[in-house]
Parts: structure tokens; sequence; C-alpha cells
């Protein structure tokens, strides 16, 4: 049976691509892109639906006809002349289409350098005679069918270390993989990393110029990993290239804009601004330079931008030639001078019009953070406690229960192909209506950052090793990153395991602890900052600006809530230790009195 795109049909029915896609899902097809495809069945249905919806639409509104009012006397009053408003022109506001943004990823060695530097020489507008580009994270292709930004710091790490704070950055993958060498187990991994993303693939075979390239070879094994090229009758598109000769670049440049369009990117620029640093650095001259890319609304000189905990008045913003701008709208990567102090990629930007808003948003993202993880623990408890009673009720009255499908995510390590695949084996028995077991990566050998960083992007994913183990350097990743590395010498062990993650035996437990415990010795009126600050001797522990606070006055606790700002002298600090004096400051209390006490404590994670 033949496959039909997405967007073909949509643009055949006449209809959005992204209203095709909801219908889809709204028929359980599990379709990711508008350039996935569907068969032909699917299609005569879908069909059917957008033409009853189009009857709808068309069918003329029952109008409601007024009825002449019965005066007492029992005549019709006279119908008085109806005066219909015009309605009101409804003009649709036209989002503007963005360039999309692509990283390339890929085996080490199989050319993801040279093909970024062959299209930044070839396809990078020059502004000035000679004008040097300049690494700021990423660079702007101008192509004949429209602009291409590009991630300049190739490799699965860089991509999933972004996404692992949050922000998704890149609307396409280019996989590059070596002619000469087909797929190599980084090709693998950087492939699990663009799925795992949700992120489309296109792949590009490189070194077609080599008299041993095989380019059918890596199409046929691109079926391997599920990747099934589009001359094979999948959806994949695979361009062969050559990043020496620059030979097929051009259709790949081709192919990205067109699936670019097909996913119909778009931005506004007057929309609120979104925004995520690609990169940072310090600058022994000039200070913290922060590379941002604009994903939504525009970003101009002068503007407060906050990033996490941080703000910083923009002093100056440089594109990719060192040329000074004032604004930038989406699809630019600029980078801004104006933090103190460096903030991480990945992490989000948002746009503040002066410094008090700047402080607000920081304030909203402090709560939020404290909120999320009370729900979260909340949730877990609630979790437990269901887990539990369902499992009575099972036993009491069998066939009434109405169990959640619980996921187990998992990246699977092993030393040998053959018992890799023992385990996918076993593992896959264990799905079943009540659980999916998703294996983000099966590779062979040990553990690697990318892998930790991967887990860290998936809630509670642990990394399951059978014959190999992690070294330090990823150990002490994993510790970071909170991800669970186990390892096992007997497969039954590690399948015995996953079977207790599956029945939620060693699920996570989460408690609040008390952190640190202050007294108030002084109050200080601060009006300009709308209350009292409590001038406090750290007694026990320490106090940290995210935590929870309790006060407590003889004996009893009279306010609950969150530490809003510490102060050490004028600075603000994140936390302070038992035995000096700061000031505290509370969200939403400043009644203090001397001798209260301030207890502060904070959310974690326990293993039951
Ligand atoms: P990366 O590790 O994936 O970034 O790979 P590089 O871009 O550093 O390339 C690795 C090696 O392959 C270098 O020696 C390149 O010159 C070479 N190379 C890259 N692309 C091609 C190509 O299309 N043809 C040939 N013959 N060599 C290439």
């Amino acid at each position: 049976m033949s496959k039909i795109r997405i967007h073909a049909l949509a643009k055949d029915l006449n209809v959005d691509s992204k209203r095709m896609l909801e219908i889809l899902h709204e028929m359980g097809v599990d379709a990711k892109t508008a350039s996935s495809t569907i068969d032909e069945e699917t299609a005569e249905l879908v069909k059917g639906l957008i033409a009853d919806e189009a009857k709808q639409a068309a069918a003329p509104a029952v109008k409601e006809t007024a009825k002449p009012e019965t005066t007492k006397k029992g005549k019709a009053a006279a119908a008085e002349p109806v005066v219909v408003a015009a309605p009101e022109p409804v003009v649709a506001k036209i989002i503007p289409l963005r360039p999309p943004v692509v990283t390339i990823m890929g085996h080490v060695d199989h050319g993801k350098t040279s093909l970024l530097d062959y299209i930044r020489k070839t396809k990078v507008a020059e502004k000035e005679a000679g004008g040097i580009t300049q690494h700021v994270g990423a660079f702007e292709a101008i192509t004949s069918g429209g602009k291409v930004v590009f991630i300049d710091t190739p490799g699965h790490e860089a991509f999933t270390s972004i996404r692992a704070r949050g922000a998704s950055v890149a609307d396409i993958a280019v996989i590059v993989i070596a002619a000469s060498e087909s797929l190599r187990p980084q090709t693998r991994e950087a492939i699990a990393h663009a799925k795992a993303a949700n992120v489309p693939i296109i792949v590009a075979i490189n070194k077609i110029d080599l008299p041993n390239a095989n380019v059918d070879k890596v199409m046929t094994d691109l079926m391997q990993v599920e990747l099934v090229p589009e001359s094979f009758g999948g959806d994949t598109i695979a361009v062969p290239i050559s990043a020496r000769t620059g030979e097929g670049i051009d259709k790949l440049l081709e192919n990205i804009l067109l699936l670019a369009e097909l996913e119909e990117l778009r931005a506004d620029p007057e929309g609120v601004f979104k925004g995520v640093i690609i990169e940072a650095k310090v600058d022994k001259q000039a200070g913290v330079l922060a590379t941002v890319l604009v994903q939504e609304g525009t970003l101009e000189v002068s503007d407060f931008v906050v990033v996490d905990e941080l703000y910083g008045k923009i002093r100056a913003m440089t594109d990719g030639f060192g040329e000074r701008i004032n604004s930038a709208t989406p699809g630019t990567a600029v980078q801004i001078l104006g933090f103190s102090e460096t903030p991480v990629a990945g992490e989000l930007v948002a746009r503040a019009k002066n410094e008090h808003e700047a402080r607000e948003i920081i304030e909203t993202t402090k709560q939020a953070r404290v909120d999320a993880a009370t729900a979260k623990a909340a949730a877990k408890r609630l979790q437990s406690q269901s887990a539990a009673m369902s499992l009575e009720q099972l036993l009491g009255r069998p066939g009434e229960v109405l169990v959640e499908k619980r996921v187990v995510t998992l990246v699977v390590r092993a030393d040998t192909q053959g018992s890799l695949e023992a385990l996918n084996g076993i593992l896959a028995r264990e799905n079943n209506d009540e659980v999916s077991v998703n294996i983000l990566l099966a590779g062979i050998g040990a553990p690697t950052e990318g892998d930790v960083l991967l887990a860290s992007t998936a809630e509670g994913a642990k990394i399951m090793c059978f014959s190999v183990t992690a070294s330090g350097s990823v150990k002490k990743m994993a510790d970071l990153k909170k991800v669970e590395i186990k390892t096992y010498r007997i497969i039954y062990e590690l399948i015995e395991d996953v079977q207790k993650m599956i029945r939620g035996t060693i699920e996570p437990v989460f408690e609040e602890r008390l952190i640190g415990k202050a007294e108030v010795r002084m109050i200080i009126k601060v009006p300009k900052a709308g209350g009292n600050i409590a001038g406090s001797y750290v007694l026990e522990g320490k106090l940290m600006r995210n935590g929870k606070a309790k006060v407590i006055r003889a004996k009893k606790e009279i306010w609950k809530g969150t530490i809003a700002g510490l102060k050490r002298f004028k600075d603000d600090v994140r936390e302070v230790m038992q035995g000096f004096e700061c000031g505290i400051n509370l969200n939403g209390f400043d009644e203090f009195e001397p001798g209260d006490l301030i207890e502060v404590s904070e959310v974690i994670e326990v293993t039951a």
C-alpha cells in the first residue's frame, strides 16, 4: 500500500498541516510531523472527516427571527426595523515564517565540522570586503530558497545539554554519516538523541568523493535504526554529499528548507520575547558575552534580559560579523554584552522593560520552582497511595481497577551485540497494556556523558549497564545530573530490577527537610522595597534563597511561605551559613518581631 505524506494531503484538501496533524492525533494516529506519512486507508478516513467538517461549516446558521412582540391589546406591534450591526471584520494576524534552526550531529570524523565550514564559507553573505565571520555559536546561511540558522557546535552532547535545561533549540537535526564507514556507535547515539527530542531528522551521507564510498549500504543500514529512506518507500530524507567538494550540499540545504516549510515554523517579532542561551563566555576585556538565539519577539539594545536568577541590561548587541546591531528578530543569534555573571547554555531568556520587571520575573521563577517541587512531592505521595489502593482493590474486586500506564525509561548499555540483543528482547516482553519500557538508547560499550545527558532529559530515566562500567567522569556527571547508573554482571538481576521499577517498589520518595534556622535580631525598615527585612543570625545549618520558610513565634508557626531574598550587607546572596548575619526578605510576610525564628527547608528526593 502506498504511503501519503501528511503535508501533501493537507495541501490537496486545502487545510492547514497543523490542523491535519490534530485530526490525525484525535484519530489516534501517531504522526509526529507534517513530513510523516500515513497509509491510503487512513488518508481516506481523514478526507471523510474533513469533508464533514467543511459541510458543517458551510451549513447556513439558523437565524433567530425576531418575533413581533404582542402588545397588551393583543395586536402585534409594528415591527421596528432591526438594525443589525455589521460584524466587526476579523483580522487574522498573520504570524510570519521564521528560518529553521539546524543542528549537525553524527559519529566523530564523519565530517560534521567540515560540513559546517563548507556552508559557512560558501553561504554566509559577506557584509563588507574581507568581512570575517566570528564564532558566536550559530550562523545564518543564505540560500536562494531562504535563510537557515546553523548551530555551529556540532555533536549530540551540546544538543542534549541544551535540551536537558528545558530548551528546545533545533527544528531539524542533520545526521552526518560517512559513506565510507556507514553507521557507527555515535551515529546511533545521535539518532537516539534526535528521536528522544522529537526533532525531525535529515541524513547527510558524506564523503561520497571517496573511492570506497558506499551510499547504498548506508541507505540499507538506516533501516536498522528505523529510518527508512524515501528511495525505499519511507519518509527519511537522505542526501549524498561531499563536504570536501561541495557536491550535494545545495540539495541538502534545499531539503532542509523544504522540511522547514512543511513544519510551518512561525514566530511573531511583535510577540512576547522568548530566547535561549546558545553559549556564553567571559572575555578578558569585554566581560561576559552571551549568545542568545531569538525564538519569539524582538530584542533591543537597552532591554533587560533575565536568565534564571540573573539579569542584565543589554549594553551592546553584535551579529555574527562582530557588527553592532540595535535589534534582533526571531531566528537571529546575537551576542549580547550586559550580564554580570555567565549564564549557562540552554537556559531560557526572558525580556523585561526595566529593572523592576526583571526582578519580578525572577521572583515568579523562584516561586514556580518551589511550587513545582511541592506539587511533585504531593503527586508522588498520591501515586504511591493510589498504587497501594489499587493493589487492595485488585485482590478484592478484580476487573474493576483502572491502573494508569506506567512508563519506565532506560538507557541500556552492554558489552557485546549478543548480550544487548538478549536484553532488548527480554525487556520488550515487559511491555503490556499497563507498562511500557521506553528504551532511549541501547548501545554497546561503557556509558558516556552523552548517555547521562540523554537520561537526564526524561523523568526518572536510569542507565542500566550489563558487564560494562562507567568511568569516573561519567559517574561524576551522573551524580551532578542526579541520574542513577546501575551495573550488573548477571542479566536476570538487571531484569529483576527493571521489574521492580515497573511495580513501583523502588519509587523515589520526596521529603521536606529542615536545612537551617535563623533568629530575628532586628527589624530593618525598607519602604522602597515595600516592607521590612528581618536582620537575622543563622543559628543552625544554612539558609537558601529558594528555600521554603516558616516563621515561629513563641513555639507556634505563624506564617509559611518562601524566601524572597537574602542579603549580606548590600549584596544579594544565594545562601548564608551558620554563624553569619543576614537580611531575610519573605514573600508576603514582614511583621517580624525580634526573637522570631525562621526555619528554612527544601524538598528533596530520598530513595526508598
Ligand atoms: P567531525 O569529527 O565529524 O567534525 O569530522 P571533520 O569534519 O573533522 O572531518 C574528519 C575528517 O574527514 C577530516 O580529515 C576531513 O577533512 C575529512 N572529511 C570531511 N568531509 C569529507 C568529505 O566529504 N570527503 C573527504 N574525502 N573527506 C572529508
